[in-house]
């Protein structure tokens, strides 16, 4: 399908509003994939940023290493990158972007032990797994709160997650795609400047623990969603938000300077029309590749 007879209604997001905390708008970047960069004022948080687009051919042969050129170009800042899970198309990049832009990495144990043989230091690595007891755990950056709910991934290889386990002794970086396993996933609730966004990576929700009140933008994983019972209802429920931008739709074997271009199987029109019919009157949509929108 044409992801573009999906348009992002703008309208509700075109003004900048000013009254929150810090004035100005919040910036959000589609960086592909789950991939955004979220930015207020000067401060800028990444999430599950994957600029590399590694062709089908470089997965299927070997080790995958960061493209350090699109890592400069398409992450070229960052105070936090958030990784959500560990599969190569969220975490590749991750050890890349840190090291040129000094970001602090949130993350599961897989997180920080990728990180961690990457060569990062270890107090640019934040494991928001092991500190978890029940409740989400929170983080301030710059004037960004973080808040890591516990959350599951879509079983969307023939009704299993794709490569799970955990990262752990990888005593050797690069890898290849096969052991960047999932780790523990996240959803995770981001508050800056008044507005609340919610980044759900993998098409799965743990709705019976995840509520988040006030919600302004759902950034919302596209791939596996038919292979979660009722996702597209469940989202809704969980999260009621104002919007939602749809995510990781797009043939990520093709780089980022070329138009996204949606897999059909992943039944995109379906997808919508069952979140607007579960929703009051939520804005359901899609931007073009790096494009962004202001909240
Ligand atoms: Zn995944």
């Amino acid at each position: 399908m044409n992801p573009e007879s999906i348009a992002f209604a703008r309208e509700p997001f075109g003004t900048p509003r000013g009254g929150g905390p810090g004035g100005g708008g919040v910036t959000v970047q589609w960086l592909g994939t789950a991939g955004f960069a979220i930015t207020h004022g000067d401060h800028t948080v990444l999430i599950d940023p994957y600029v590399t687009r590694a062709s089908l051919a470089a997965c299927a042969s070997g080790p995958l290493v960061s493209d350090i050129a699109a890592v400069y170009k398409y992450a070229p800042r960052a105070d936090a990158i958030v990784v959500g899970h560990t599969h190569f198309d969220h975490v590749l990049d991750v050890p890349a972007i840190a090291r040129h832009s000094g970001a602090t990495v949130f993350g599961s144990r897989s997180a920080s032990a990728l990180c961690r043989t990457a060569g990062l230091p270890a107090a640019q690595v934040r494991d928001v797994e092991s500190a978890f007891g029940g409740e989400p755990v929170t983080a301030e950056v710059g004037p960004f709160t973080l808040r890591f709910h516990r959350n599951a991934h879509s079983r969307m290889l023939l009704g299993r997650v794709p490569a799970p386990g955990d990262i752990t002794d990888c005593d050797e970086v690069p890898l290849g795609i096969g052991s960047y396993r999932c780790g523990t996933v996240f959803g995770v609730e981001i508050h800056v400047a008044g507005r609340t966004l919610f980044h759900l990576g993998s098409a799965e929700i743990l709705d019976a623990s995840v509520r988040v009140a006030n919600l302004d933008l759902a950034l919302v994983c596209v791939a596996g969603w038919t292979s979660s019972h009722a996702f597209p209802e469940r989202v809704m429920r969980a999260l009621s938000p104002r919007a939602i931008l749809l995510s990781h739709w797009d043939n990520f074997f093709a780089p980022l300077d070329q138009a996204a271009r949606a897999f059909p199987r992943m039944q995109m029109p379906r997808l919508v029309d069952r979140l607007v019919k579960s929703s009051r009157d939520a804005t359901v949509g899609t931007v073009r590749m790096l494009e962004s929108v202001v909240i």
